[in-house]
């Protein structure tokens, strides 16, 4: 069993200084000790800003540091994994980033490196570590709603200038299904608890992204039980509120304001009765998953999205990415 947890960081990026090092420091005995970046200049500042004490160029260093038994991996997607691998035959935790890789292949071997290392492998899918989806999950379950129908998923937004970048102009590792609506996809499989079994879906590009990278997405997936589901997302539309519905036999669950980072999100069921609201005692995201993370690493239960689970969510968006360039159906196999 592990006390204190050492965390180095895999990558100088957005999401760590926005949202994971708070999380990390928020958990008992946990701390920061180091950063990687490709860059000196940049370790360096992202070091200094975040009160983090060393920073380094070389992976090895981090590798070889003992008081490190954890790292959170936050680089550009086509390095998620041979650092995770590089991270597993030093016996270290590993906290990825979503999309977990870029090749169900990939994903498979950093299952398979972390499990014979005997060390934790997590995927940071956040949205499944929000309360509202947590709330509507034990809902469906307890089948408050009936015999499930149909879905709708509304995740369409406006990507800001500073996350531009990789995002809009990297054709394998970039664009929005395997940024954003990979989010959606996990999100489903928490809250249904079960894979699709085919997609069919048709992507715009060319208003903010180039390069065929898409940049709007309209996907159709059909789960076990003859469900449909809807998926709309985009990094092109301002103004929109993301949000979830599923349709019942009894009655709808209305999810609105919940595909954020944010602990945000007001749940309604509407039936026979009316519409009324069902209280949400929200918690911060990242909070929630580096709490989970950190019990795994100390040998009790599992991070909030294991590495299978980050494995699934892949495979249905490469699915849903390869429906799109074919222009057809495409069966989904998770390995
Ligand atoms: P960033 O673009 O901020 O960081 C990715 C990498 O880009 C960094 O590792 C860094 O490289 C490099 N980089 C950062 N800033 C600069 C710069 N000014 N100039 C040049 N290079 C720079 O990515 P995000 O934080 O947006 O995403 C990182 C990962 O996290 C991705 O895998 C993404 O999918 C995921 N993500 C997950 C979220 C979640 O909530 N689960 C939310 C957002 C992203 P170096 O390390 O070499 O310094």
């Amino acid at each position: 069993m592990t006390n204190t947890i050492g965390w180095a960081l895999i990558g100088a990026s957005n999401v760590a200084r926005q949202w994971v090092i708070d999380a990390i420091r928020a958990q008992p005995d946990s701390t920061v000790l180091n950063v990687l970046s490709s860059s000196e200049e940049r370790g360096a500042s992202f070091a200094a800003e975040n009160g983090i004490p060393a920073h380094t160029t070389d992976l090895n260093t981090i590798l070889a540091d003992e008081r490190v038994n954890a790292v959170y991996i936050s680089t550009a997607n086509q390095f998620h994994c041979r650092q995770t691998l590089a991270s597993a035959g030093a016996e270290k935790n590993v906290l990825c980033e979503k999309p977990v890789a870029l090749s169900v292949a990939d994903a498979r071997d950093m299952i398979a490196a972390c499990h014979d290392a005997g060390v934790v492998l997590g995927v940071n899918h956040h949205l499944r570590c929000n309360a509202m989806h947590q709330k509507l999950r034990d809902l469906l379950h307890d089948g408050a709603i009936g015999r499930l129908n149909a879905v709708r998923v509304f995740h369409a937004n406006f990507l800001p200038q500073a996350l531009h970048g990789w995002r809009v102009n990297d054709p394998d590792g970039g664009g929005l299904i395997l940024d954003s609506t990979i989010h959606d996809i996990d999100t489903l499989r928490f809250l249904m608890g079960s894979n699709p079994t085919h997609v069919m879906a048709m992507t715009q590009s060319g208003r903010l992204a180039h390069d065929g990278v898409e940049d709007g997405i309209m996907v159709i997936l059909r789960f076990p039980g003859d469900v449909l589901v809807q998926i709309h997302g985009a990094y092109t539309v301002p103004f929109s509120e993301g949000g979830m519905e599923f349709y019942g036999s009894e009655g709808v669950l209305i999810g609105r304001d919940c595909m954020s980072q944010r602990a945000a999100g007001r749940l309604f069921m509407r039936n026979a009765g009316g519409e009324k609201e069902i209280p949400v005692h929200h918690h911060n995201l990242y909070h929630y998953a580096l709490a989970a993370f950190s019990n795994a690493v100390r040998g009790t239960g599992q991070p909030a999205a294991t590495g299978g689970d980050g494995l699934a969510a892949l495979a249905i968006a490469l699915a849903i990415r390869e429906s799109a360039r074919k222009g057809r159906q495409i069966e989904v196999e998770i390995p």
